[in-house]
């Protein structure tokens, strides 16, 4: 037995993915995107992504990673993602927006906590701000990336429950969010501290 060359990535690559489609996450990443944006627009956002990653490496933990990238990948699990139209927005009782990824990034309710933890208020509320393609600062680019995670956090948590969660309550849950990224990474809690010391 040889285990010492063995790379099951390489191996799987170039024995079985690779015969059948030659990968490109750009081109993957574009046809994600085609989903909410015209095909030149979804492009020049996807050729952004490489950059954003570039920024967040090593300043959020993997789990901020994986909410980060399993949305420009359209991959929550949302309702909208499985087809159901008659769901409505599980992150306040009282929204009467849709379960899925654009209205998320628009919620008024989710906005508004977004606004006052990460004060944004120059930055326009919508889906290239929530995907952070539409940002420029490296600071905005970290704050939103956690945001995201609070969102896909506090979304998945009500969808397990399988109702909206109280609109009082919608708050403290996103903070939820944003205190267990801080757990993970000391770099990330510090560039909270730095938000919330102003
Ligand atoms: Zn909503």
């Amino acid at each position: 037995m040889h285990y010492k060359d063995c790379n099951l990535l390489k191996t799987l690559y170039m024995h079985f993915l690779n015969e059948h489609h030659a990968i490109s996450l750009q081109n993957y990443l574009t046809q994600k995107m085609c989903y909410w944006f015209s095909t030149d627009a979804a492009y020049a956002m996807a050729k952004k992504i490489p950059n954003i990653v570039a920024i967040l490496h090593g300043r959020v933990p993997p789990c901020v990673m994986h909410a980060v990238f399993s949305c420009w990948c359209n991959a929550w699990g949302t309702n909208e993602s499985f087809q159901v139209q008659d769901k409505t927005c599980i992150m306040s009782y009282s929204c009467n927006g849709g379960d899925g990824i654009k209205h998320y990034a628009n919620c008024e309710a989710v906005w508004q906590w977004t606004v006052r933890t990460f004060r944004i208020r120059h930055l326009q509320r919508g889906l290239k701000t929530f995907l952070l393609v539409g940002i420029d600062g490296e600071h905005d680019v970290i704050s939103l990336a956690l945001n995201l995670y609070a969102v896909y956090s506090t979304m998945n948590k009500w969808h397990h429950k399988n109702t909206p969660c109280p609109t009082s309550q919608l708050h403290s849950h996103l903070h939820d969010g944003v205190r267990t990224a801080c757990n993970y990474s000391t770099k990330l809690r510090q560039h909270v501290q730095t938000i919330w010391a102003l």
